[in-house]
């Protein structure tokens, strides 16, 4: 499994590095590719690793802008660029769905604006979602609004990030992936292993812990 990251900024995006998103890429042959957060500025990033038809799907821990606000450029990308043969699926927290419809109807008389480009679903914490060989289970962290961390599974192994001091799981769940936590691109990250409690679990070290707070 390999992570790349494609913005780690918060609210705001810093010189040459955009908002929050990761790209997970797993299963057999690496054909599972599942981006993990949306944030400002990122679809461009994304372009210089994988094309947009070859997503598998995303998924947004929490509805700060600068964790989804993409996914409007992302629909322009689909539906007039390229070429994608079916919508790709979105996961939001529950309540996302609606706060996405309304940020759609105040910026385009288009409607249903995603039609076509996306299909928005909305995950329940604590249960798993299978997408390819790839197995999240979100589950509960703490922050200013409901948020979610992301452990990945594939092939019975556990992958995710070590938790920061400011986002604690709500539960006794596998380290989470925390997305405003995670190094500053341009860095592919080939993860590392180790073995903790029967589990394979990725070891990053923590550099920055912001997130909008608005
Ligand atoms: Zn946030």
């Amino acid at each position: 499994m390999r992570l790349t990251v494609l913005g780690s900024s918060a609210s705001q995006p810093g010189a040459g590095d955009a908002s929050s998103s990761y790209l997970v890429t797993g299963g057999r042959r690496r054909r599972d590719r599942v981006l993990l957060d949306c944030g400002s500025g990122i679809v461009g990033n994304l372009l210089q690793h994988t094309a947009l038809s070859e997503l598998s799907a995303i998924f947004v821990s929490h509805m700060h802008p600068d964790h989804y606000i993409d996914l409007i450029a992302m629909r322009y990308g689909l539906r007039y660029g390229d070429g994608r043969s079916r919508p790709l699926d979105v996961y939001l927290p529950p309540g996302g769905r609606d706060q996405l419809q309304a940020v759609s109807e105040a910026i385009s008389k288009t409607q249903p604006f995603f039609e076509g480009a996306l299909n928005i679903h909305e995950y329940e914490p604590e249960a798993p979602l299978t997408v390819g060989d790839l197995t999240v289970r979100p589950f509960r962290v703490v922050h200013g609004i409901p948020s979610h961390g992301m452990p990945w599974t594939t092939d019975g192994r556990a992958w995710s990030t070590r938790p920061t001091p400011s986002f604690v799981p709500s539960s006794r769940l596998p380290p989470l992936v925390r997305t405003c936590s995670l190094p500053r691109p341009p860095s592919e990250v080939a993860l590392p292993t180790t073995t903790t409690r029967g589990r394979t679990c990725l070891r990053l070290r923590p550099v920055r812990s912001r997130c909008a707070r608005a």
